[in-house]
């Protein structure tokens, strides 16, 4: 277990994003960041809605949903879409800002790696094409080193090579 990151002066910088957008800084808004803050794991909305209930607040989907634009607005929160049929989201000022992930399709255990090389890979091939970066993205699927040593094996989809069978 990691220890719990300091969730405070982020929900402190997102009240603020509130009142500058003219937004109410309702408890309900607060419980959320505070729980999406508090965190370097990246948290679907069910998991979003037990922790805010284990913290003592019932706060409906909508508005976690409504809450969760705002923060992904505000740029102090991203939303990944794994392919899982649901989203997940994650302090974007975490310890670690700059990463990317591993997700494995056994367990749904998300592991981040940042790589130095990557950034220059990148660097590199935008220079190339003159094109302006707004982020970057790298997903690795596949089986976590625990699901692997389990014997947790994946189902094929499709086609392994569709030349061979034209
Ligand atoms: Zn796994
Ligand atoms: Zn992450």
């Amino acid at each position: 277990m990691t220890p719990p990151v300091a969730a405070v002066p982020f929900v402190r910088v997102f009240a603020r994003y509130l009142r500058e957008q003219g937004l109410p800084v309702t408890h309900q808004r607060i419980a959320v960041a505070d729980v999406v803050f508090g965190t370097d794991e990246h948290l679907s909305v069910d998991q979003i809605e037990g922790r805010v209930r284990d913290q003592g607040d019932r706060i409906g989907k909508a508005t976690i949903y409504r809450t969760l634009d705002l923060l992904v607005r505000s740029r102090l929160v991203a939303e990944h879409d794994f392919g899982e049929g649901f989203k997940r989201y994650e302090h974007r000022l975490s310890r670690q800002p700059e990463h990317e992930h591993l997700i494995c399709l056994g367990c749904d255990k998300v592991t981040e790696f940042h790589s130095r090389e990557l950034k220059k890979i990148q660097d590199q091939a935008v220079a190339e094409f003159g094109f302006q970066p707004t982020r970057l993205s790298l997903e690795v699927y596949g089986l976590c080193a625990a699901c692997h040593e389990a014997g947790v094996e994946l189902p094929d989809y499709g086609l392994t090579c569709p030349i061979d069978s034209v």
